[in-house]
């Protein structure tokens, strides 16, 4: 027997109302009140992105998190609802035209499938590359890319309490159900686990798997707590409903049950890591979600917070300090923050590496180290997970030192390279080795993989 305190009484008990979730997609953008006193022109722009990018919100979201004095340069209001620079021009008119025709949904819908194929729906060869199979069968949902961790995307989390404008699965939500990753199988999933003993860390994520149900959280878990699992160290959930509704972890009908799971799971031996996407501060700024990361951490379990560097809502050295310094004080671990990818408004977000470094830098140098846990920007690219570490003079070539943080080749990570220095480059692709090298070190090996397709 251990004496260890356990639930529920080292769950602090917190006074919250009930909160009732009310969301809003692309068919209801009138409805939303805030939205009303905004200018016609600028609610005809959001209809218009929103019948080509997924969009929903919620009315916690836009109630208690945007601050509507501050809008259009809001961040979590850019981070939330349409704007008319997330089309290219051309994209933008065509549709625009439909609209103002009053064309038939039909149309319409035939349109934005066309302008969505021309925007990279599935970066880094997520659909290709990284299919793993189980007695020759391939399984949907799975996807195991390093060595150490296993990515698992249950049918029914994928979707999420909002949608951020700038997903990198984005495609995942806009209808066309080929597109969509997912698995109704916890069998399968627990199988590939089971054959796979190098396999230390599974990665639950979507969509956001925290919009599921507690119950078929459990049907997930709990079985990996078995001994033939034990090679499972760490459980990792990724989510944004610490932003978007912290409600799921404090006052949700099945909150307790979802608290008691993570702590069985502790209690268990199991190292429950929480990865919050954060992108700013103000995600952070009311009661619900400060003691929804209170509660989180009574069980046990760990908060990671990683997310993207994104133009118009966080590329702003400050913003990140005072971010990784709030993270520090709710006791929550920076992790990662990364490149915004090569997919769907790209062209909006976009931040040039450089900038995205020196972003980084500056921020880094205003906090403690303990915040400093954060690396990158690391762009999540075909290869692995690669690091700008920096830009410096060798020689007397201006270059950006690269490592990769993981990388398909688990020989490849923490080795450094070199790329001729850019002012505009935004992803790995867009680089060149320097010293007049004609490849990258890993480049050959990388495309022999892509023709052995994996
Ligand atoms: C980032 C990532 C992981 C996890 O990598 P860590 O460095 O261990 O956090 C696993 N799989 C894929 C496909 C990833 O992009």
């Amino acid at each position: 027997m251990n004496s260890i305190v356990t639930f529920p009484n080292r769950i602090p008990v917190e006074e919250f109302e009930e909160r009732r979730f009310q969301v809003y997609t692309d068919r209801q953008l009138d409805k939303i009140e805030a939205i009303q006193q905004l200018p016609e022109e600028t609610r005809f722009e959001m209809r218009v992105v929103a019948s080509v990018l997924p969009f929903r919100v919620n009315e916690y979201v836009i109630n208690e998190l945007i601050n509507w004095d501050q809008v259009p340069n809001d961040p979590i209001y850019q981070l939330v609802f349409p704007q008319k620079g997330m089309l290219k021009d051309e994209h933008y008119e065509r549709m625009a035209n439909l609209h103002r025709e009053g064309a038939e949904k039909a149309d319409i819908q035939a349109a934005a499938k066309e302008i969505r194929d021309e925007l990279n729906p599935h970066p880094a060869g997520q659909m290709e590359m990284n299919m793993p199979t189980l007695n020759g069968e391939v399984l949907d949902g799975i996807q195991h890319k390093y060595r150490e961790t296993m990515l698992f995307f249950p049918a029914q989390g994928q979707t999420c309490h909002s949608y951020c404008t700038f997903c990198f699965r984005w495609a995942q939500f806009v209808g066309d159900k080929d597109l969509k990753m997912s698995s109704t199988d916890a069998a399968r999933m627990h199988g590939y686990l089971k054959e796979h003993t190098e396999i230390t860390d599974l990665l639950v994520t979507g969509g956001d798997p925290m919009v599921m149900k507690t119950k078929n959280l459990v049907q997930y878990l709990e079985p990996l707590l078995e001994p033939e699992f034990d090679h499972v160290q760490t459980i990792r959930i990724g989510t944004k409903a610490l932003t978007f509704w912290p409600y799921r972890f404090v006052t949700d009908k099945d909150a307790d049950d979802l608290i008691e799971l993570f702590a069985r799971l502790v209690d268990a031996g199991k190292h429950v890591a929480i990865m919050a996407h954060y992108n700013h501060w103000q995600e952070i700024s009311t009661d619900i979600a400060e003691a929804a990361i209170r509660r989180i951490r009574s069980t046990g379990a760990e908060i990671r917070a990683q997310g993207p560097l994104i133009k118009h809502v966080n590329d702003d050295a400050d913003a990140w300090a005072k971010l990784w310094k709030k993270e520090v004080k709710l006791g929550i671990i920076p992790y990662y923050i990364f490149v915004e990818r090569d997919t769907g408004a790209k062209n909006y977000f976009e931040v040039p590496l450089a900038e995205a470094y020196n972003i980084y830098r500056e921020a880094i140098k205003q906090v403690s180290g303990l915040a400093r846990t954060a690396r990158g920007p690391s762009m999540s690219a075909g290869p692995g997970k690669v690091e700008v570490q920096g830009i410096t003079e060798i020689s007397g070539e201006k270059v950006f030192v690269l490592r990769f943080l993981q990388g398909r080749n688990p020989d490849w990570v923490q080795r450094p390279f070199f790329a001729k220095y850019s002012e505009t480059a935004t992803w790995l692709h867009e680089l060149e080795p320097a010293f007049g090298e004609e490849k990258f070190f890993f480049e050959d090996e990388y495309e022999q993989m892509r023709q052995g397709n994996g």
